[in-house]
């Protein structure tokens, strides 16, 4: 049976380009696997296209449900952020770099978790384990996803470990400009022109439990706060539907990369617990957060102190 290999739902650049490297190392070392996404081509978030783009890559195909199939999973382990079904598939191997979710085995299986910055820096290391060499477009695929995951260095998750692996695969990749690729990507991916709102809130979107609390949080990374100048009210109009939906709380990011702080739009039933768990204030739903880059590193840590989880 072929092995499909999937990121997390919502992929970003990191979960996509992932599941191209392991399949490709797993195809080198003998084993037959594809890599798949949660997303058709066409949907797939704006920065990922140029990724692949950029480097001439076929976009991976589709699975929408896991069930009976031979699944290795790469930038999570949750069984929510899986296809559907994931419970009723076999799960043969996990890269990754979060926190450990909830998927179970029931057979021991290939198991790499590395607190690093990107999914792409700990297949890197594993390239090299194997002696197996990376295909140029597969590196240039790793290589964005180091900057996208660490934007571009300056996010808390990047370790020493993600920039050795940039400067070992831009060579590969064949780019001699880092920056200028991360400043195309921002681009790529800040783009909000004649985007709806309610995708905008999605593009990077990820729900958690938080002591029995539903909460969601959405990150938009921007060049400038000025992107969204305007349709600040539209993407209120997005979370407040979103929060009807059965959601204790709904935040989201807006993030200068430039200023290196997040805009926090806070849609809540307990506004006050929110503004604790930041120490700000919130003035019409939303505070500054000086320093605020990372989801998984900042915000849900806080969030889940504050909820008592
Ligand atoms: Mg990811
Ligand atoms: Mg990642
Ligand atoms: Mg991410």
């Amino acid at each position: 049976m072929t092995i499909s290999v999937v990121g997390h739902s919502n992929p970003d650049t990191d979960s996509v380009t992932s599941a191209i490297a392991l399949a490709a190392l797993m195809n080198a070392q003998g084993q037959d696997a594809k890599a798949t996404m949660q997303s058709s081509a066409d949907d797939l978030n704006p920065e990922s296209k140029m990724v692949l783009d950029r480097f001439g890559m076929a976009a991976p195909e589709m699975i929408d449900d896991a069930a009976g199939k031979q699944i290795a999973l790469v930038d999570f382990s949750d069984i929510a952020q899986g296809p559907a079904n994931l419970s009723d598939a076999e799960v043969v191997a996990i890269v990754d770099h979060h926190k450990i979710g909830d998927v179970t085995t029931n057979n021991p299986i290939l198991f790499r978790a590395e607190p690093v910055g990107c999914t792409g820096t700990v297949l890197n290391k594993m390239f090299k384990e194997a002696g197996v060499a990376i295909p140029k477009d597969v590196a240039g695929g790793m290589l964005a996803a180091i900057l996208s995951d660490t934007v571009n260095f300056k996010s808390p998750t990047c370790t020493e470990a993600d920039k050795a692996a940039v400067a070992e695969l831009k060579g590969v990749a064949g780019v001699e400009d880092t920056e200028e690729l991360f400043m195309d990507m921002l681009k790529a991916k800040s783009s909000v022109d004649g985007v709806p709102a309610k995708d905008l809130l999605f593009r990077d979107y990820k729900d958690f439990d938080m002591n029995g609390n539903k909460v969601g949080i959405g990150q938009l990374e921007l060049a400038t706060l000025d992107q969204v100048a305007d349709i600040r009210a539209d993407l209120m109009g997005a979370m407040e539907e979103v929060k009807a939906d059965g959601r204790h709380s709904v935040l989201l990011m807006l993030t200068d990369v430039v200023k290196e702080g997040t805009d926090l739009v806070v849609l809540s039933d307990d506004p006050a617990l929110v503004e604790k768990a930041f120490g700000g204030k919130l003035e019409n739903s939303s505070m500054w957060v000086e320093g605020m880059m990372s989801r998984k590193k900042q915000t849900v840590p806080n969030l889940q102190n504050a909820f008592g989880c």
